[in-house]
């Protein structure tokens, strides 16, 4: 069950520490993009992502998007920000988190991955001990995977808080 508990839990990427990833060693953020940035029917990012965007550069870290959605949503979406991106990830395939770590030439405990679903984000982090977030998802509609997905999530949260490890809206970091 272990490997579906978050490192960290936020109620918002905006909500996220960035100095203390600083201190704890990242190098990389990699963000998931519907629902963690923007929610999932909404094509660019809005002043605010562009800012978050600005800020955490600013830091020094690589920042990278990575989404498990189509070429097309996720470039059109990157190129606005002006980073990198990985699309049709298969999150919690081990295969783009692999391909992250041989790119940046970095070591699992550089990166730190942000995302709003536990059995992509989180479970597919965990798998390649990669640090992650957990953020609650900006909106409440899903595309359809997604809400297979999300209805065996609430099983996972429903195990996992009543073993003591996980309660949503408990935050931590
Ligand atoms: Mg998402």
């Amino acid at each position: 069950m272990s490997k579906f508990k978050p490192t960290k839990y936020y109620k918002s990427i905006f909500d996220v520490n960035f100095n203390l990833l600083k201190n704890e060693g990242i190098k990389l953020i990699a963000c998931d993009l519907d629902n963690t940035l923007v929610p999932h029917d909404v094509a660019l990012p809005d002043k605010r992502v562009i800012e978050l965007f600005r800020y955490i550069k600013s830091l020094g870290f690589e920042v990278v998007i990575l989404s498990n959605n189509k070429e097309k949503r996720v470039q059109l979406f990157s190129d606005e920000l002006n980073i990198p991106y990985y699309y049709s990830a298969r999150k919690p395939l081990k295969k783009a988190f692999k391909r992250l770590l041989h790119d940046y030439h970095l070591q699992a405990s550089q990166i730190c991955l942000i995302g709003d679903q536990i059995l992509t984000d989180v479970y597919g982090a965990n798998g390649m001990h990669i640090m992650n977030i957990l953020v609650e998802p900006l909106a409440h509609k899903d595309i359809f995977y997604t809400k297979i997905n999300r209805f065996f999530e609430k099983k996972v949260i429903k195990s996992l808080s009543k073993r003591g490890l996980f309660k949503v809206g408990n935050y931590y970091e």
